[in-house]
């Protein structure tokens, strides 16, 4: 099976797939931390990139494709994949459909409200893991459980850039839902990292 998540810049995608990356044991492409892994390590697409993801604008649509489809022809996706950030445009979601087949779309609901509350207090780490200073910190203040690497503040987190990731969002990626009509399954983001989780297994028949 192949999955998609959608949802606002903030929502818990991040944060959910890779708990069901671990449960499914399958892999995954955020295309987000390939951008920014770009970007830290100053490739040509990462120096290509830069100024777009600081103002939240959306990387061209054929960009984005064949970063994230050469990526996906290194990967073993036999036992299937999950696309985190991808596709964020309809244009995207045509391009995709020609080389895998999408099963299901997690959609995870959240306000806007809500969703800067979220990406307020994100905290993240260069090895992918996402922390929150309220909702989920890490067990030493500024520093990644997983990997002990320093935490940062992203530098699309300005509420500028915030608020034209939101606006981008509702124009180009929203329509999604639509196009991929009942494929979708709706997750409501307000509750606790664990109960996300929870109902997300739940709603695919995954037990605990
Ligand atoms: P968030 O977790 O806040 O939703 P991501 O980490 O997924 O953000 O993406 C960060 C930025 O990377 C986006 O604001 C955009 O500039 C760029 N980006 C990521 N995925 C795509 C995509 N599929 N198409 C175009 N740009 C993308
Ligand atoms: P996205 O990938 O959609 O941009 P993230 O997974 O990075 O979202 O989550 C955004 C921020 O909110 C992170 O700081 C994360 O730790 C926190 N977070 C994620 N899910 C929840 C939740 N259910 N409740 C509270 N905070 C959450
Ligand atoms: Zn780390």
């Amino acid at each position: 099976m192949n999955y998609i998540f959608l949802g606002m810049p903030g929502s818990g995608k991040g944060t959910q797939v890779e708990l069901l990356v671990k449960k499914l044991n399958i892999p995954m492409i955020s295309t987000g931390n390939l951008f920014r892994k770009n970007i830290k390590n100053e490739t040509k697409l990462g120096l290509k990139v830069k100024d777009i993801l600081e103002k939240g604008d959306l990387v061209p649509d054929k960009v984005t494709f064949e970063m994230m489809s050469a990526e996906i022809k290194n990967m073993d996706i036999s036992q299937g994949l999950i696309l985190d950030g991808y596709p964020r445009s309809l244009r995207q979601a045509e391009l995709l459909k020609d080389i895998l087949n999408i099963d299901i779309i997690l959609n995870i609901e959240l306000s806007e409200d809500q969703v800067l509350l979220r990406i307020g207090g994100r905290r993240t780490c260069k090895c992918g893991e996402t922390y929150h200073l309220k909702f989920n910190p890490p067990q030493k203040e500024g520093v990644c459980d997983k990997c002990g690497q320093e935490l940062y503040i992203r530098d699309d987190a300005q509420e500028e850039t915030i608020k034209n990731r939101i606006k981008v969002y509702k124009e180009q990626t929203e329509p999604l839902i639509k196009y991929y009509g009942d494929k979708v399954i709706n997750i409501d983001g307000n509750p606790s990292i664990p109960e996300v989780t929870e109902e997300i297994f739940r709603k695919l028949g995954i037990s605990d």
